[in-house]
């Protein structure tokens, strides 16, 4: 390892002291006609009238030499280095030319020339040489001056590239794979035991931590040790903390790269760095290749190309990495972790087997998962002895490890605002709120009318979760502004994994409940429900589109999980089918809206109450919902159990 680093320190010097005598010798270069002009003493230069007057008509010029087409040197007749007129001159220049001027071009010269002598006899005329000279300081210094220049910027270029890898600020890095390693020295001091629940893909993993430290057991058997190990799940759900242990564990050494971190600005180093890598982990066998963010690389070649037009890095580098994975034989002892959360993206070439031949699928934790994950998290807070886990994780539907790992952070800054010496139930309580509807904002200055407006907005959500029974149940209701809403309820969705389509339909309703509600009390609609009418809208698309739930359309789904059809140009429906997808999902946003219209005409006075609660509390809870509009029925369940 030592080795190493000084080997890829010496070529830097090189490069440094290169660069300074580049830089000295472009600097000369440049000098030198300036120098040389400013120390010599040579011809003066004049402008046409002065020759024509002081030299031509005094018949005082010997010759004249028409050099390269745009200048004119003036010789005077030796005889005249006496003469007042020319006596310091000709000290100075000797043989001549002691005078020159330019000229446009040689036409007008002779044009002129002939003009001035026309009074006098043709063996009077001047001597007229045309002489062709190279500047060779010029020619030389012109050619090299861009050449300089061109390796100057690729001096620098490279410099930079190298610089943003590993470390070395070595042009010789270019195209090196950017990858950090973890020695068994310096390995991570994540375990197994700080990754809660996900029970099934640690398993998966602990048998990658098998197979490098005992592969014999395997090979003996005949068993091919799998190459590569995808795993796909939505963020924050654990996949980096899940590799994290798996390095931690192993006890082998962990290269670690981001898909992102192949493709440079550059054609071509994409490539270069995955052979780097694949060879660098080669040497270093048995030991796990982590490639974060996959996608980066690994999406599907000739997809999204029509308009962008810019893959053919990103094609290249993964052709590479597909060829590297071919490349080393099963048993070689490097195994490669890939992590995405878009695998529907990712190149089936990438997916077959022989390649990432296993795939782990992480998806949001649930309940008994979530408590898990508190209790990882609540390890290292001073907490206060009423917190229950249970209910903590029973507030979290639908929220990531990562979330979990925020709330904990976020209470135990609460309460530290507070000045309190351990967390409290409330501070989880806040933060929760906090992570999910952003900061309140009291100070938002919001004018009575228009806090009239929210408060009935969000009775109305409530009155018609409240009196259907196929939707979440709702927690409590706010008219304190936070992040970008004004007003926000918080529902208690169900841990389930289907959803039937009158829940789905009376999900509609509730959406529509407030925009409903300002309509039926104020008989005016307001800019409030924009939130609302966007997940209407993807949400009643989804059930005619997506889950055949409309009649007309029937049992078809233009769902596109693989994404094969690549752009939104191509729809997989006619027209016409367009059209009466349009027409159905307006028909049925309209009848939930008319629906959630008349469950609040008819209840009208627990819509005034509960709008009302909320102008005098700004937040009212599931017990202050009960008191007004009675028990909540349970739902008839339209699945027979
Ligand atoms: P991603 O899936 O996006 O790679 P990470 O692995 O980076 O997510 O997770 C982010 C953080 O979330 C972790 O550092 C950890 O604190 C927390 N976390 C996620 N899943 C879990 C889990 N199963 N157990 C404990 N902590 C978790």
């Amino acid at each position: 390892m030592k080795e190493k680093r000084n080997a890829t320190k010496s070529p830097q010097n090189v490069s440094g002291t290169g660069l300074v005598w580049l830089f000295w010798i472009l600097l000369s270069t440049l000098m030198i006609p300036y120098l040389i002009n400013r120390s010599a003493t040579g011809p003066k230069e004049i402008s046409w009238r002065e020759f024509e007057v002081n030299m031509l008509h005094n018949r005082a010029v010997a010759k004249l030499q028409v050099v390269n087409n745009e200048m004119v040197q003036v010789f005077i007749k030796p005889q005249l280095d006496n003469s007042r007129q020319f006596k310091e001159i000709m000290k100075s220049t000797g043989t001549g030319p002691q005078y020159f001027f330019q000229i446009g071009s040689v036409e007008s010269f002779e044009q002129k020339l002939e003009a001035a002598q026309k009074d006098l006899a043709d063996r009077e005329h001047v001597d007229v040489l045309y002489v062709k000279r190279k500047n060779w300081l010029q020619e030389i210094f012109f050619w090299v001056l861009p050449f300089a220049l061109l390796v100057l910027t690729w001096f620098f270029i490279m410099n930079r590239v190298g610089g943003s890898g590993t470390g070395g600020a070595s042009i010789f890095n270019f195209g090196k794979s950017t990858a950090t390693l973890q020695d068994i020295d310096n390995k991570s001091t994540v375990t197994f035991d700080d990754v809660a629940g996900l029970d099934e893909a640690k398993a998966e993993v602990k048998e990658v931590v098998d197979f490098l430290q005992h592969p014999a057991d395997y090979t003996q058997l005949g068993a091919k040790i799998p190459k590569g190990v995808i795993i796909v799940g939505p963020p924050g759900t654990g996949k980096t903390l899940l590799v994290k242990a798996v390095a931690g564990e192993a006890g082998v050494p962990f290269f670690s790269m981001s898909g992102a971190g192949f493709v440079e600005m550059f054609v071509g180093v994409g490539a270069s760095r995955v052979r780097d890598l694949f060879k660098r982990a080669k040497e270093k066998a048995p030991c796990i290749v982590f490639i974060d963010e996959i996608d980066a690389v690994g999406r599907s070649r000739g997809k999204d190309t029509l308009f962008t037009g810019a893959n053919d890095e990103r094609e290249s580098t993964l052709n590479q990495l597909l060829t590297e994975m071919d490349g080393f034989s099963t048993n070689s002892g490097v195994i490669v972790l890939a992590a995405t959360n878009r695998a529907d993206m990712l190149d089936p070439a990438l997916l077959r087997p022989g390649r990432f031949d296993r795939h782990i699928y992480l998806e949001l934790p649930n309940l008994s998962e979530r408590k898990a994950i508190f209790e990882v998290h609540l390890k290292p807070l001073a907490l206060d002895d009423a917190i229950d886990v249970d209910f903590l994780a029973a507030q979290t539907p639908g929220f990531s490890g990562a979330d979990i790992a925020n709330i904990c952070n976020e209470a135990a800054l609460i309460a530290a605002r507070q000045k309190k010496k351990k967390v409290g139930r409330q501070d989880f309580l806040d933060a929760i709120d906090r992570i999910v509807a952003g900061l309140e904002r009291k100070s938002k200055i919001i004018s009575p009318t228009e806090k009239k407006m929210v408060a009935f907005h969000e009775a109305g959500h409530v009155v018609v979760s409240w009196l259907l029974t196929h939707t979440d149940p709702l927690l409590k209701v706010s008219i304190i502004p936070r992040g970008r809403s004004l007003g926000e309820a918080w529902y208690l969705p169900e841990e389930r994994q289907l959803k039937t389509v009158t829940e789905f339909r009376e999900q509609l309703c509730v959406a529509l409940g407030g925009r409903a509600a300002e309509e039926v009390v104020f008989g005016e609609v307001s800019s409030g429900a924009l939130d609302d009418l966007e997940k209407v809208t993807r949400e009643a698309y989804m059930m005619v589109a997506y889950y055949g739930f409309n009649k007309e359309i029937g049992n078809m789904s233009f769902y596109d999980s693989t994404a094969s059809r690549g752009s939104q140009f191509t729809k997989p429906y006619s027209e016409e089918t367009g059209r009466l997808i349009d027409e159905e999902t307006r028909k049925l946003v309209n009848n939930a809206y008319e629906e959630a219209k008349t469950l609040l005409m008819a209840n009208r006075n627990g819509l005034d109450a509960i709008a009302d609660r909320l102008l005098e509390k700004e937040v009212i809870f599931k017990e202050d919902i009960e008191t007004i509009l009675g028990k909540r029925k349970a739902p008839q369940t339209p699945i027979p159990s």
